[in-house]
């Protein structure tokens, strides 16, 4: 008998010719997570991916493998031989597990028979198995409907039995879908977008962009901070940082009070674009949420856009803010977020900043600033740091 972990993808399967393409990276993933474990074996099966966990902080590896997207389920497993009589030791044996830890009156037995030479099938595996422990397992009933615990056997060129599903995040394996550039506030929405996006199988890389000495270093600290823990999910990524207040400064000398908060936007997606240019980036990431403040209009998104061509994508454009912190919780970026240091937007901040900007007054106004010349000074400063994270 050995411990192995036995991890399941959903959508990749449906990716047809480019499955493989998609599993390998999957499987490569997994690999670079787990990479600390010296000699742990991760290999790819009948469209399952196995770890050899027997000697290793399972647990542990669990946890990495949840958070890797691709990943739908995750549970550990006893391997052994495809025989009756081991099977129903074993499933009895992983019944007495689950009474260690939890309240237990009722259980079913859930088998699959992959390996249709098994002299049983499926429903006479799972009633054999399950008379086998209402004989030795006391004040147990079996429940069909609402079970206490399930014990799952699966029958393939070995046996397998667990009682644990435990759910990832699924999507698709980063490193398959692209390259992003995420604009990362220290708020609670650019995190969940780029977590989001990381989802969808693209590579991140971050740019914040602060108001030093007017944003304290602890403010951007803080950027850093959620960076790290996005890093658990779509790995290490590049920190850019830019320093806004010499733009700031020229707007509010040049421009009307109410468009600073526009004007800038529209800087800093000029910035952001020229960096992801440089850097071979394919789009640019925020969490710009419809209405969610009074400057996130429709309109207000359109001159926005209207800034670059490099796509926007902005993935909770349309989700409720609720659903939106849950995820931070869920993710752990919300306890961060929620810290109360400044952001650079607040610096400068119009008492009434317009929320339907026409685009040709923007323009208009934009026209008495050397655009092209304050967007090259502010890359010239700009600093690179590197997040950390699990992989
Ligand atoms: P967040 O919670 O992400 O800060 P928000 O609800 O505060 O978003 P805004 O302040 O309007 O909304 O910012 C909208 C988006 O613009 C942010 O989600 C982020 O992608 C980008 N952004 C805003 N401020 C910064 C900044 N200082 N550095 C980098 N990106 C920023
Ligand atoms: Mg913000």
């Amino acid at each position: 008998m050995k411990r192995v972990v036995i991890v399941r993808y959903g959508e990749i399967v449906l990716k047809g010719a480019n499955r493989g393409f998609f599993e390998d990276k999957l499987v490569s993933r997994i690999r670079n997570q787990l990479k600390n474990y010296e000699g742990l074996k991760v290999y790819k099966k009948h469209s399952l991916i196995y770890v050899d966990v027997e000697n290793f902080e399972e647990r542990e590896i669990i946890k990495k493998i949840k958070k890797i997207f691709g990943v739908i389920l995750v549970s550990a497993a006893h391997k052994i031989s495809a025989e009756m009589e081991e099977i129903k030791l074993i499933a009895l044996q992983e019944l007495q597990e689950v009474t260690t830890t939890k309240n237990i009156d009722t259980f079913k037995i859930v088998t699959k028979r992959a390996n249709k030479k098994f002299p049983l099938k499926s429903l006479e595996i799972s009633s054999e198995v399950g008379s086998y422990i209402l004989q030795n397992h006391k004040n147990i009933k079996v429940d069909v409907h609402n079970p206490d615990a399930t014990i799952y056997i699966e029958v393939r060129d070995e046996a397998y039995v667990y009682s644990e599903k435990i759910k990832g995040y699924g999507g698709l394996p980063v490193g398959t879908g692209g390259k992003a550039l995420l604009l990362l506030s220290g708020g609670i929405d650019s995190p969940v977008a780029g977590w989001m996006i990381g989802n969808r199988g693209m590579q991140i890389e971050a740019l914040h962009f602060h108001s030093y000495p007017y944003t304290s270093e602890r403010a951007k600290e803080k950027v850093i901070d959620l960076a790290n823990v996005l890093s658990n999910y779509v790995g290490r990524f590049r920190i850019y940082s830019i320093n806004l207040l010499p733009i700031q400064k020229e707007i509010n000398e040049k421009c009307k009070e109410e468009e600073m908060t526009i004007i800038s936007r529209r800087f800093m997606m000029k910035i952001a674009e020229k960096i992801a240019c440089k850097k071979n980036l394919d789009a640019l990431v925020t969490g710009e949420n419809l209405g969610q403040v009074a400057s996130q209009t429709i309109q207000s998104m359109s001159v926005i856009n209207e800034s670059v061509t490099i796509p926007i994508l902005r993935p909770l454009v349309a989700m409720n803010k609720v659903d939106i912190i849950n995820m931070a919780k869920e993710i752990g970026t919300y306890e961060t977020s929620i810290l109360p240091f400044e952001d650079c937007c607040t610096v400068f901040l119009p008492k009434r900043p317009i929320t339907k900007p026409r685009l040709e007054r923007i323009l208009s106004s934009e026209e008495k600033l050397d655009v092209e010349c304050l967007v090259d000074e502010a890359i010239k400063n700009m600093r690179t740091e590197t997040s950390d994270g699990e992989w």
